[in-house]
């Protein structure tokens, strides 16, 4: 137990999946646990909003950063800036070097319970040529760095989007969860509908300059097969080019991409998403599959070390790597969390288990965006796609509503925004 006897709650990230989490375990069971957060960043990333305001032509940094010690400390949550080093989960003990000035010495914290939210990786370092021609909206600096080439630089040439291959484990897979060649393919075809209109706005080009390409036998083959033959269809008509079934990339040249599967695509620009691969020091960890991912069962807990919980990216079943699916997960986690500390009753902790579904609002330029729902990917009979001014209203309301409410957003706003999504043609 903790200095003052309560149970330790520790989080492992602050981001998407770490920062709800730690509300609402907060809100849940009130002040009978001690709970901390330990990120190395102080602030969230509000990430899903890079690609539209890089292509609305802004400096994304002072838009989509929310300070995380604000917002924990109303919660009385602990905040650590600190990079994780090592989890023991035998010990229950995780270590972790202090992060805000260099130099300091490495600490350790024990828990009771840990929740693993850190994310991934973006392996960009596996692939070659990517760090002389590649461009890509993963992250703030990568993201301006790529508006500053479009506006100064780019001569109007081909352009080609798409993913590396995202390499899955298979120790402690969930039955209903596929293989996936492609981490998160809504980021490429979200990037190639912006570019398109920016192209056309800015007097460079049009979407023919565009080649949107995926390892997999379809790009965004987790929204379902009648979505994306949709989506296909009408980025056809636009005149985009697109290409499929290409493995994986071997390297970027001045002049364009190589393929694992010997095809190439020739282009001025490359906008790349890499591989999503697991922090080096999750690898081998008895929580983890053989590729660093920390297994879960449908409670969203380890197997093993039931009192381990992970969400978002991090997790094994998380297929794709997208924050709504994470969104979901955290709610589970928080009402395990509070089912083990008798805060709730099992009826009431157990009523949403893990059933994956994609729920994606991606910007298209010019003030539209389109709205995917679907669960066909896993089984399931849900597959809607929408688009319009309005899903582009909602996805910038969703931001702002989440910078107002500190990441708590109640479980059932969430379900009504997707019903609204669903239901209401605009
Ligand atoms: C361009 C782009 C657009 C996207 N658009 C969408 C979208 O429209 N909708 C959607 O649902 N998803 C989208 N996604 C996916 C979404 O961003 C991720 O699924 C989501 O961020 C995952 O949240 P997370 O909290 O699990 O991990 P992350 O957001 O990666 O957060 C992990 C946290 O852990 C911290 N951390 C990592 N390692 C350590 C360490 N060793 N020590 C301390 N702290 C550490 C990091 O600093 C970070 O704060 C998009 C992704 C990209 C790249």
């Amino acid at each position: 137990m903790g200095y003052d006897s309560k149970p330790r709650v520790l989080i492992l990230g602050g981001n998407f999946a770490g920062l709800q989490i730690a509300r609402h375990v907060r809100e849940l069971v009130g002040e009978k646990a001690e709970i901390t957060v330990i990120d190395r960043r102080s602030y969230l990333l509000f990430v899903p909003n890079i690609p539209m305001e890089i292509f609305e032509d802004r400096d994304p940094t002072p838009n989509l950063q929310l300070p995380l010690s604000p917002v924990l400390s109303k919660d009385n949550t602990r905040f650590i800036q600190a990079e994780v080093k090592e989890i023991d989960p035998n010990k229950k003990v995780v270590t972790f070097l202090p992060f805000e000035r260099p130099g300091s010495t490495i600490d350790k914290i024990s828990y009771d319970f840990l929740v693993v939210a850190l994310g991934n990786r973006l392996a960009f370092e596996n692939i070659e040529g990517y760090k002389d021609y590649g461009h890509t909206l993963t992250d703030l600096y990568q993201a301006d760095k790529f508006r500053r080439y479009l506006e100064y630089d780019y001569k109007g040439g081909p352009v080609a989007v798409g993913s590396a291959r995202f390499h899955q484990g298979e120790r402690g897979r969930l039955d209903f969860i596929p293989i996936a060649l492609a981490a998160c393919e809504g980021p490429p075809v979200e990037a190639s509908l912006s570019l398109a209109y920016w192209l056309e706005k800015n007097h460079k080009g049009t979407a023919k300059n565009i080649t949107i390409f995926t390892p997999a036998k379809m790009i965004a083959e987790d929204a379902g097969e009648a979505i994306v033959s949709q989506l296909l269809n009408i980025a056809g008509s636009m005149g985009f080019n697109y290409k499929n079934n290409l493995e994986d990339i071997k390297r970027i040249t001045k002049d364009g991409i190589e393929f694992a599967n010997g095809e190439s695509i020739e282009a001025e620009l490359k906008v790349i998403f890499p591989d999503w691969v697991p922090h080096d020091f999750l690898k081998g960890l008895p929580i983890c599959d053989e590729k660093g991912f920390v297994i879960h069962n449908v409670e969203m807990r380890n197997p093993d070390f039931p009192e381990i919980f992970t969400a978002g990216d991090a997790a094994a079943g998380t297929v794709p790597k997208l924050g709504s699916i994470g969104h979901l997960q955290s709610y589970i986690v928080a009402r395990q969390i509070a089912k083990d500390l008798k805060s709730l009753s099992s009826e009431e902790a157990d009523t949403e288990l893990y059933n994956p579904q994609v729920i994606c609002y991606g910007d298209m330029g010019g003030g539209k965006a389109f709205y995917i729902h679907s669960n066909t990917y896993y089984g399931g009979k849900t597959s809607i796609l929408k688009m319009g001014k309005s899903y582009y209203d909602m996805k910038l309301a969703f931001k702002h509503q989440y910078f107002a409410m500190g990441g708590k957003i109640p479980h059932w706003q969430w379900t009504m925004g997707t019903l609204l999504g669903d239901k209401v043609s605009f």
